[in-house]
């Protein structure tokens, strides 16, 4: 199996860290605390070139990361793309703050969830498979316990010709659905500090939401003149 570090040279290639405030990739010496017996899960807002959602598992040292259009649902009948992106380091899970335009992944990200995760998968006689196997399997089931999304997830890679990165989150049918919430659009501030992603893109600089301020005064201005 691949040592942390090896997994996040793709991360690491990526970015410049002396131009970005995200965690660097560099190895960090075991916690000395005994691990928490759950792993934990982020799902982080990300205004990059578009608005996205990335969800991100502890697995094996890392995170394992999708980015998530439309983000995630509540509602069993959705089935919301997740594309499959580079491992991220642990220390991703609590970022929030601005990367810089012109880096990779330039734009404004909040911690829109976080928690611990229950590994639910089993085979078809009912035993459990491990995470990193339901990984490579392309069927990993998860019982999230964070402070927004609660029940089992199914992360499937989809069989459709095209790229490979290619995955849908799921909600699992079970008491925590709700095919009547929009929890994303009920609830879109930060888990983590309670600020929303235009609150941190104003406080970090963000060109593009700085930008839009005196428009924002500006329309409004008009309009009470108007
Ligand atoms: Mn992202």
């Amino acid at each position: 199996m691949a040592t942390p570090s090896a997994k996040l040279k793709k991360y690491a290639q990526k970015r410049d860290f002396k131009k970005t405030p995200e965690p660097s990739a560099r190895p960090r010496p075991p916690r000395r605390k005994p691990k928490p017996k759950l792993p934990m899960f982020v799902i982080q807002k990300h205004h990059a070139t578009a608005l996205h959602y990335d969800l991100r598992l502890e697995v094996d040292g890392v995170l394992k990361s999708w980015a998530v259009p439309k983000g995630p649902s509540t509602n069993p009948a959705d089935k919301r793309l997740a594309v499959e992106v580079e491992d991220h380091p642990l220390d991703y899970a609590d970022f929030e703050g601005v990367i810089p335009a012109g880096q990779y992944g330039g734009g404004t990200v909040i911690v829109w969830d976080h928690g611990t995760y229950r590994n639910i998968k089993t085979d078809k006689a009912g035993r459990p498979v491990e995470v990193s196997q339901a990984l490579r399997n392309g069927s990993v089931e998860v019982w999230l316990e964070g402070k927004k999304l609660r029940g089992g997830y199914a992360i499937v890679r989809t069989r459709m010709t095209g790229p490979k990165n290619n995955w849908l989150l799921l909600k699992l049918k079970d008491e925590a659905a709700d095919p009547k919430r929009d929890i994303t659009a009920d609830e879109p501030s930060s888990a983590l500090s309670g600020r929303t992603i235009e609150e941190v893109a104003l406080e970090g600089g963000d060109p593009r939401y700085v930008r839009l301020v005196p428009q924002a005064l500006a329309r409004l201005k008009s309009k009470t003149r108007a």
